[in-house]
């Protein structure tokens, strides 16, 4: 029901908000993006009727069906999955931003394709922060040869890094691989890259990522229920 979206939307935001005091974080540092993979236009629908803008989608022509319902509602799309290179065209075109370009000869290809009409194409580059668990994203040690070669495409604009650790029921743990993602963004930022991105926390770990440095957390379950 269209209560219940509402309803965990705001007990997501109070969560945001809460763990963005505990840290020392300033007020509303954090941003939402609601993740809706798998779940129904209506689900969506419900979930933009209580405020939200901003939805993260894994799965490309999913999207695009989404999309086509949705267009009324004028809503922000983040691609946060695995890219296949034959499908960068659809990405440029629909997307406005990308969290999870893994390889330079993707953002070669988005920054080529992304239309001239629309502003600069928001990305971020995953990092493979937890190799035992993923084989998605870059080397840690890839990361800034990488940045500065996707930072140089004109019609991209690099935000900063992503990452999915393994989980991990602690929150101790839970901290360590955002502290190592954001002091991969301290020095890339040392270095002279502009970026105000650390996309990383999920429904379970997202006050460890707001511990670390997160400016934008990706939660599904908690705002949708479980995925089939
Ligand atoms: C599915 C997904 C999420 C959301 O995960 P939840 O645990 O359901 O909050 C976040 N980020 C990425 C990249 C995802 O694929």
């Amino acid at each position: 029901m269209i209560t219940d979206y509402a309803a965990r939307l705001h007990a997501v935001l109070a969560r945001i908000r809460a763990a963005e005091q505990r840290f020392g974080r300033p007020p509303e540092s954090v941003e939402l993006l609601a993740v809706s993979k798998t779940h129904p236009p209506s689900a969506i629908a419900a979930v933009a009727a209580a405020g939200q803008i901003r939805f993260g989608e894994n799965y490309l022509q999913e999207t695009l069906d989404k999309m086509t319902e949705l267009a009324a509602l004028n809503l922000e799309w983040h691609f946060i999955g695995p890219i296949q290179a034959n499908k960068t065209r659809s990405i440029a075109e629909r997307f406005a931003w990308v969290h999870s370009v893994d390889r330079p000869k993707i953002a070669e290809r988005l920054s080529a394709q992304r239309p001239g009409h629309l502003p600069p194409l928001n990305v971020c580059l995953q990092v493979n922060i937890d190799k035992e668990f993923s084989k998605h994203g870059l080397d840690e040690s890839e990361v800034p040869a990488a940045a500065w070669a996707v930072a140089a495409l004109p019609r991209l604009r690099l935000r900063g890094l992503m990452a999915i650790p393994a989980p991990d029921p602690e929150f101790v743990a839970q901290r360590k691989p955002f502290a190592r993602l954001r002091a991969l963004q301290e020095r890339l930022a040392a270095g002279g890259l502009e970026l105000d991105t650390l996309s990383m926390g999920m429904s379970d770990d997202l006050e460890a990522a707001i511990a670390e440095g997160a400016t934008l957390v990706r939660i599904g379950t908690a705002i949708f229920g479980s995925r089939a």
